[in-house]
């Protein structure tokens, strides 16, 4: 069974996505503080999706979502969002989430983000024809899911690697958001699109020379991205 953690320190809360985790087949692996929380990560390494409260009785679930990806780059992170708070949404992206679900939420649309997400990462584990791409100063290896700038590696997430590996197998070619959604999220995704200008910001901070100027994604107005040198 999938390992999913719950950091979540309402305890009425907590049980209901628990209960709901264990229905939909599952391992709920629970916690209420965010210190319980890093140390049950690191108790199983194996947790495949770890679903974070914001608001927490010790540190925030930002910061706890910064120190699980320190370690572990291609966990799937979803942040539980209060509705009122739109710029947790934001915050959470740029910290290394990978998706986030406002709350209230019903349990339908819980496992089901969290199904999307075990399936991607499920997906591209399963994909048996790997090859490299070169462009520029970057290097794409999709056996192994790595990109390095320069000859050196760059740590990143499941969701922007896939990005990146979209833009690299389209260069020159601009890409709607709408696509880049349908091909990362998949088709059954029903998040909103600001999620991929999220995702495409911190990618920037990490591959662009300077990102405030970018020139690899380059931004085509009104319609989405493009790749190129
Ligand atoms: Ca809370």
């Amino acid at each position: 069974m999938k390992k999913v953690l719950v950091l979540e320190d309402e305890t009425s809360i907590r049980s209901f996505v628990v209960i709901n985790l264990r229905r939909s087949g599952y391992e709920p692996i629970e916690a209420a503080t965010g210190e319980e929380a890093l140390s049950k990560v690191k108790q199983n390494p194996d947790i495949k999706v770890a679903l974070l409260d914001i608001m927490l009785p010790d540190i925030d679930g930002f910061e706890v979502c910064r120190q699980i990806r320190a370690v572990h780059p291609k966990m799937g992170i979803i942040m539980l969002t209060a509705r009122t708070q739109e710029m947790d949404k934001v915050t959470g992206l740029m910290t290394g989430a990978d998706d986030y679900v406002t709350k209230p939420f019903s349990p339908a649309e819980l496992t089901a983000r969290i199904d999307a997400l075990c399936r991607r990462m499920g997906d591209e584990e399963e994909s048996t024809v790997s090859y490299d791409i070169v462009s520029g100063p970057f290097h794409l290896n999709t056996r192994n899911r790595t990109l390095e700038k320069n000859g050196e590696r760059v740590r990143l997430t499941q969701v922007e690697y896939s990005i990146m590996k979209m833009f690299m197998d389209n260069p020159n070619r601009a890409l709607s958001r709408e696509d880049i959604l349908n091909t990362v999220w998949g088709r059954d995704y029903f998040g909103e699109l600001k999620i991929v200008d999220v995702n495409i910001r911190r990618l920037r901070l990490k591959i662009e020379d300077d990102p405030t100027n970018p020139t690899y994604i380059t931004t085509v107005w009104g319609y989405g991205y493009k790749w190129g040198l």
